[in-house]
C-alpha cells in the first residue's frame, strides 16, 4: 500500500518497563515489520495500578531514560511519555482517545503479551480501547492465548520467538551482580548502572 491516501498505522506497546528489556524489543519490532506498521511507540505508565498496589515500581524519569536508551538504535520504534505526567490511575482507553483525537486519520494497534492480556475482561472501559484500537496479543512463554467469549471483539494473534525474559527476573538479577548483557540491550544495562538502579553494581 502507499499513496497519500494511505491510513498510517501506529502500534502502541504499553508497558511499566522496568526495566524495558529484549522481549519489550522483539515484541515492539515483530509488530512493525510484521504488521506493517509505521511506528511502534512504547507507553510508559506512570503510575501502573495493577502493579504499585503490590510491589515498588522505579520512579518514571529513571524508566522513560531507559526506553529512550533502549530504541535509540530502532529506527521506528519510540518512547511516548503520554502517560508519564498524568495523575492517577492511567486507564489504556483514556490514551487512545486521546491518541485518536491527535491523529484522526491514524490506525491504532494496541499490542500485548498473552499475561498482559488475560486481564483484558477487568480493563476500565474495555469496550471502547476495542472501538478505538485493533488489539493485537502476542504470545509468550508460559501463557496462553485469552478467553476471547470474555472480550468484546476480536483480537489479532502474532507469533514471535518465545524469549523468557522478564523485567522481574532481570531487577533480579541487577541486583545480585548477574548476567545481563544481551538480556537487555548495553545501552540500557549501562544506563540502569549509571542511574544505580536495581541495587545494581556500577560497571561490569
Ligand atoms: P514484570 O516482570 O515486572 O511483570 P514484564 O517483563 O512483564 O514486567 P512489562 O513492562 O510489564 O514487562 O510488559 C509490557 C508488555 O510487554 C506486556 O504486554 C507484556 O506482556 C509484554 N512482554 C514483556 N516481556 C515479554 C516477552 N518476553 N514476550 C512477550 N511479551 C512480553
Amino acid at each position: 500500500m502507499s499513496g497519500p491516501s494511505r491510513r498510517r498505522r501506529v502500534g502502541l506497546l504499553g508497558g511499566t518497563f522496568d526495566p524495558p528489556h529484549l522481549g519489550h524489543l522483539v515484541v515492539a519490532e515483530c509488530a512493525l515489520v510484521e504488521l506493517g506498521l509505521d511506528e511502534v511507540r512504547l507507553l510508559v505508565a506512570g503510575e501502573p495500578w495493577m502493579k504499585t498496589a503490590v510491589s515498588h515500581v522505579s520512579a518514571a524519569e529513571d524508566r522513560v531514560a531507559l526506553v529512550r536508551a533502549a530504541v535509540a538504535d530502532s529506527p521506528g520504534l519510540v518512547c511516548d511519555t503520554r502517560e508519564v505526567g498524568r495523575p492517577g490511575p492511567t486507564y489504556t482507553a483514556d490514551t487512545l482517545a486521546d491518541l485518536r483525537a491527535e491523529e484522526p486519520d491514524a490506525d491504532l494497534f494496541f499490542v500485548l503479551g498473552e499475561d498482559a492480556a488475560a486481564a483484558l475482561p477487568d480493563w476500565e472501559r474495555i469496550g471502547d480501547a476495542f472501538a478505538l484500537a485493533t488489539f493485537v496479543v502476542v504470545t509468550r512463554p508460559g501463557n496462553d492465548p485469552p478467553d476471547e467469549t470474555l472480550l468484546p471483539g476480536p483480537i489479532v494473534h502474532l507469533e514471535i520467538p518465545q524469549l523468557y525474559v522478564s523485567s522481574t527476573d532481570l531487577r533480579e538479577r541487577f541486583a545480585r551482580g548477574g548476567a545481563t548483557r544481551w538480556l537487555v540491550p548495553p545501552s540500557v544495562d549501562a544506563e540502569v548502572r549509571r542511574r544505580g538502579l536495581y541495587g545494581a553494581p556500577a560497571g561490569q
